[in-house]
């Protein structure tokens, strides 16, 4: 064959931008040499507690029958999640990660054609799902680091078919706050379907909580999603949701894989839905670990953009060099310049011992 055989993919697939994920531990530990045990992973939001107890003795239950295909319905995991939220089993859609989730809404809603927004700075996957369905991606300049629902709303199209809201968004750690949201809700047209990704909601005071649960009635082109990815401890396993009207949740559920989400996620996730003590230290160590990092920060004269998440992203100047230094005193942090952040790197709150490690290597690397 003479042409390179990726030509033979639609023009839309070849020209997507890889998704960069945070450099895990081992690869680290490979490139530079490094004790695994010395590395400080702070790239990917992941919760530096691990996870509980009874998490664990749930996926040690659940490995006894790992020769058996999960349950594809994921129905006690579905349960758990109606009591919680007070919704029939119908309106939920379980994924693996609530990554899939946002792959099944571009799937069921997207296509040559359709045109979906969002915002600048916004989570990589909605303009990765948005062009891997081939259709267009409207970005909309950010305000304050954040979302401009206003100008959001105001760049809907006739082609429009979805819009996407991180809330607090990844990378920056902005939020827009739950009467704005609504307001904007009641201004979409119905037609558009309106994605409310809350991956980082666990991590809000009550009164940042938009009760977007209870506004799914009103709103049957909403789709709330979350993950176990974050404050649950879980980002290994794979396991998110999606909240919506049912027929909203029947159509995703229609280009899911059958058995999209593995039986020790479900059994796990079930187990960690229970264990409210667990999310409530994660998020009181959350907001310790910012203060920390914040105060680190001003002593060192850096900005930083004020985060609701369980990450923070500061403006080190020259962010590339900065994380290369960073990464030979074995800290690994993220990169945001794909995310048109060239000046920044994000770091994801780590126990407090991670956060002065990477505190005293920051100082360090900001020397030249
Ligand atoms: C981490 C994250 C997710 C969740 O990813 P999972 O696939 O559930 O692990 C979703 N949205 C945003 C904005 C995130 O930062």
């Amino acid at each position: 064959m003479k042409m390179d055989p990726c030509e033979l993919a639609p023009s839309h697939i070849r020209s997507i931008a890889p998704y960069q994920p945070g450099k895990p531990i081992s690869e680290l530990a490979r490139e530079m040499g490094l004790k695994q045990g010395g590395i400080v992973k702070l790239a990917s939001n992941e919760n530096p507690r691990g996870i509980g107890p009874r998490t664990r003795s749930a996926i040690d239950a659940a490995l006894a029958e790992v020769a058996r295909y999960p349950d594809g319905n994921g129905h006690d995991l579905k349960l758990a999640l109606s009591k919680r939220y007070g919704l029939d089993m119908g309106s939920i859609v379980l994924g693996n990660g609530s990554n899939d989730v946002l792959e099944l809404v571009s799937l069921a809603f997207l296509g040559q054609g359709r045109s979906a927004v969002y915002a600048q700075h916004c989570f990589a996957v909605y303009p990765l799902a948005t062009q891997a369905r081939g259709a267009r991606g409207i970005q909309v300049p950010a305000k304050n680091w954040g979302h401009d629902l206003a100008a959001m709303a105001a760049a809907v199209e006739a082609e429009t078919s979805v819009l996407w809201i991180a809330n607090p968004n990844n990378p920056t750690g902005t939020i827009v706050r739950p009467e704005e949201l609504e307001a904007f809700l009641r201004k979409v047209p119905e037609r558009v379907i309106v994605v409310v990704d809350e991956a980082y909601n666990e991590y809000l005071p009550p009164d940042l909580k938009a009760e977007t649960v209870k506004w799914l009635k009103r709103h049957p082109n909403l789709i709330v999603s979350r993950t176990f990815s974050k404050a649950y401890g879980l980002a290994g396993l794979r396991v998110g949701y999606a909240l919506a009207h049912p027929s909203v949740a029947e159509v995703l559920n229609r280009v899911r894989q059958p058995f999209n989400v593995n039986s020790l996620a479900l059994a796990a996730a079930a187990a960690a839905l229970d264990d409210m003590e667990f999310v409530a230290c994660s998020y009181a160590e959350n907001l310790s670990g910012l203060r920390q990092i914040e105060e680190g920060a001003r002593a060192l004269g850096i900005e930083w953009i004020p985060s609701h998440g369980n990450f923070i992203t500061l403006r080190v100047g020259k962010a590339n060099e900065v994380y290369r230094r960073l990464l030979r005193r074995g800290v690994i942090v993220r990169p945001v310049a794909g995310y048109q952040l060239p000046e920044h790197l994000r770091v994801t709150v780590g126990t407090p011992q991670e956060n002065e490690r990477f505190l005293v290597a920051l100082a360090a690397s900001l020397k030249y």
